[in-house]
């Protein structure tokens, strides 16, 4: 799909484009992919995140993500000739140099100026296999970290920020996810889509048309996936949306936040404190704090499954 032309309405919201629909933010519960995926992954995960709201630290491969999704989405601020390997690996200096002065944690991630140098290296291979995966010359994205939202009949709110949104001449949608893991097997891959449908339901019911294709670009392995949804898949998207936020809602009623240990295991932040590894949880705040909202951006800053969800 040749990807310039119409664009998704969008509106400004913080400096950035919008689409949204329904109520405004604040004013319900919300749920974003990444926290929905949190529940799904581990209850026990999605309670220290959202409930307790636990600090997190930065970690190299969360932090390379960062950086290649914040170079790839500046890349398009080049005029298209300019959009090549070389410009990209020029952003990767000063991208983390802004990225940093903005978390100081990020600092000090690496403890010599030689291992920080590697770490780059690991970013300018991503941005390479990210070139020889499509050639950014040939598209005119209509939005990059798009911010999404619609409001659900049942009165959930779903809302998240779409790396890039392409919009043919047709008005065909495309939704694209940058990944700087690898591929999943095909036994995951229904996982990995479950973020792309989500999106594709938000702006499907935040604009009324059903986004033409979702892909998925692994820049770890090199690979891309794509899915053509339809409005059957949105409408089971909903459904399954639904009853997981009801399972949500159960756990926050009874306090019951089980643990579901697996490979995310090895990258949670929370290990010590859980007890399917001898640990033992805070107490829980007071239930009447506000509901959580949005949530969007932890992701950015933790891989959501380790090295194959990192984004
Ligand atoms: S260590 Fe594993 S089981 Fe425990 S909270 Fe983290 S992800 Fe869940």
């Amino acid at each position: 799909m040749t990807a310039e032309g119409k664009a998704v309405d969008g509106k400004a919201v913080d400096g950035k484009a919008a689409v949204t629909a329904g109520a405004e933010p604040g004013t319900g519960r919300s749920l974003s992919p990444s926290r929905a995926g949190d529940f799904l992954t581990c209850p026990l995960l999605y309670r220290f995140r959202v409930i307790d709201r636990l600090p997190e630290p930065p970690s190299p491969a969360a932090a390379r993500g960062t950086l290649v999704h914040a170079v790839l989405e500046h890349l398009f601020d080049e005029p298209a000739a300019g959009r090549t390997p070389e410009v990209a690996r020029s952003l990767l200096a000063p991208e983390w140099d802004r990225l940093a002065a903005q978390e100081p944690e990020l600092a000090g991630l690496f403890e010599s100026d030689a291992e920080r140098a590697t770490w780059l290296d690991e970013a300018a291979g991503m941005l390479d296999s990210y070139f020889r995966l499509e050639d950014p010359r040939r598209l005119e994205p209509a939005h990059r970290e798009l911010s999404v939202r619609t409001v659900l009949a049942s009165g959930l709110q779903l809302r998240g920020y779409i790396d890039r949104l392409d919009v043919a001449p047709s008005g065909d949608i495309r939704i694209v996810d940058y990944k700087t893991g690898t591929a999943p097997p095909e036994a995951f891959e229904a996982r990995a889509l479950f973020q792309m449908k989500f999106y594709a339901l938000v702006l499907w019911r935040a604009e009324g048309r059903v986004p033409r294709l979702l892909q998925l670009m692994y820049l770890g392995s090199g690979e891309i996936v794509r899915y053509e949804p339809d409005e059957s898949d949105l409408l089971a998207t909903e459904r399954k949306i639904e009853a997981l936020w009801q399972a949500i809602e159960r756990a926050r009623e009874s306090g019951d936040w089980r643990p579901r240990p697996g490979r995310i295991c090895d990258w949670c932040a929370h290990k010590a404190i859980c007890p399917a590894f001898g640990g033992t949880p805070p107490p829980l705040p007071e239930p009447d704090l506000p509901a959580p909202v949005g949530d969007a951006d932890l992701a950015a800053a933790t891989p959501a499954a380790g090295p194959q969800a990192a984004t």
